[in-house]
């Protein structure tokens, strides 16, 4: 897909979610989707940068909060540091953390088997899975 070709498939993806397609918003969330993998707002701004040099931080977090909103990527804040990554894949799965690579990488549900055994005092609204260890992929 040429770069005029992606524009426009971005542009009617965020105008189908409701998000005014601006062009740093495009920049955004072609980056998010295809040339990244868990990005932080800081790799997003630097990337972005690129096409848009002086897109302040705080742009870059409007429009990603923007794009969460409308389900197009979602946040995910890492358990150690706290940190907020995004993802594009907004389909429910887990994560495996690689702190040694600094990787994460998704996990498919049915990968993983989740049998709680909670009393009724608990009411479980999510399940959210962190796995850490080593990956030799
Ligand atoms: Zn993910």
């Amino acid at each position: 897909m040429n770069d005029k070709k992606d524009q426009i498939a971005i542009s009617e993806i965020l105008s189908k979610a409701g998000v005014n397609p601006t062009a740093q918003r495009i920049a955004v969330f072609k980056y998010v989707h295809n040339e990244s993998d868990h990005p932080t707002p800081e790799q997003v701004k630097v990337a972005v940068d690129r096409v848009f040099p002086k897109i302040s931080l705080a742009t870059v977090y409007n429009t990603l909060n923007a794009l969460v909103e409308a389900g197009l990527v979602k946040a995910v804040k890492l358990p150690n540091s706290g940190k907020v990554c995004y993802d594009a894949n907004t389909a429910k799965h887990y994560h495996f953390i690689d702190e040694k690579q600094g990787l994460l990488l998704d996990l498919d549900l049915k990968d993983i088997k989740i049998d709680l055994n909670l009393s009724t005092q608990f009411e479980v609204k999510d399940v959210d899975v962190f796995i850490k260890g080593h990956y030799s992929g």
